[in-house]
C-alpha cells in the first residue's frame, strides 16, 4: 500500500506526474476536481452544488469533500494504493485527512510539492486554449486568477503544516515534464 499526495497550483502539472506515478507505482489517482466534474456532468444533486462554486474557481466545503474521499478510499481499488490529487487543499482537510489515515492506520508515504512560477502557470493556461485540449470552465483567466489566489491562502498554509513536521518534498515543476518526473522519481 502506497500513498503519495501531490501539491501544485493550477497548471503545475499534477494531473501530467499523477499519470506517471500511477503506471509507475500501480496504483489509481484520486482527484477530487475529476470526481466534482463527474457529479456535475452527472446532474446529481451535489453536482448542482458544486458547479456555480467550481465554476468562480471557488473551493466546495470540507464536509462535502471529505465524504467523497472517505467514500472514494474504501473502495477496493485503492487497496494497492493511491494518489491524491488537487486534495487535502485546506489545512481541515489536512487534519482531517490524518485522522483518517491514522484511524485505518495507514502512512502517508511521500507529500510531493510541483513548485511553479505564477507567470508560467497563466501561459500553460493560454496554451492549454490555443491547442484546443478540452477547456474547462474554470480556465478562464479571470477565474484562473481567483484559483492560484485561493491556492496561496488556503492551499499553502497546508504545505507549511507538512514542511514543519518535515514531511514535504519539493520539486521544480518549472523543468520539462520528463525532468520533474524524474525529480519525483528520485524520492522513492
Ligand atoms: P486545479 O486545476 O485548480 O488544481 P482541480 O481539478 O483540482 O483544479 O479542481 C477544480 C475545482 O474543484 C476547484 O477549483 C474547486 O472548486 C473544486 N475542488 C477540487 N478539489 C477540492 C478540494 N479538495 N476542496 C475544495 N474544493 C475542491
Amino acid at each position: 500500500m502506497i500513498i503519495i499526495i501531490l501539491f501544485g497550483p493550477p497548471g503545475a502539472g499534477k494531473g501530467t506526474q499523477a499519470k506517471i506515478l500511477i503506471e509507475k507505482h500501480d496504483i489509481i489517482q484520486i482527484s477530487t476536481g475529476d470526481m466534482l466534474r463527474e457529479e456535475v456532468n452527472s446532474g446529481s444533486s451535489l453536482g448542482k452544488t458544486a458547479k456555480s462554486i467550481m465554476d468562480k474557481g471557488d473551493l466546495i466545503s470540507d464536509d462535502i469533500i471529505m465524504s467523497i474521499i472517505e467514500e472514494r478510499i474504501k473502495k477496493p481499488d485503492c487497496q494497492k494504493g493511491f494518489i491524491l490529487d488537487g486534495f487535502p487543499r485546506t489545512l481541515n482537510q489536512a487534519i482531517a485527512l490524518d485522522y483518517l489515515v491514522e484511524n485505518k492506520t495507514l502512512n502517508i508515504d511521500q507529500i510531493i510539492e510541483i513548485k511553479v512560477d505564477e507567470e508560467l502557470l497563466f501561459e500553460r493556461i493560454e496554451q492549454r486554449k490555443t491547442e484546443g485540449d478540452l477547456v474547462r470552465n474554470d480556465d478562464n483567466t479571470e477565474v484562473l486568477k481567483n484559483r492560484i489566489l485561493i491556492y496561496k491562502n488556503d492551499t499553502m498554509p497546508v504545505l507549511e503544516y507538512y514542511r514543519d513536521l518535515k514531511r514535504l518534498k519539493t520539486v521544480d515543476g518549472m523543468q520539462s515534464i520528463e525532468r520533474v518526473s524524474e525529480d519525483i522519481k528520485k524520492l522513492f
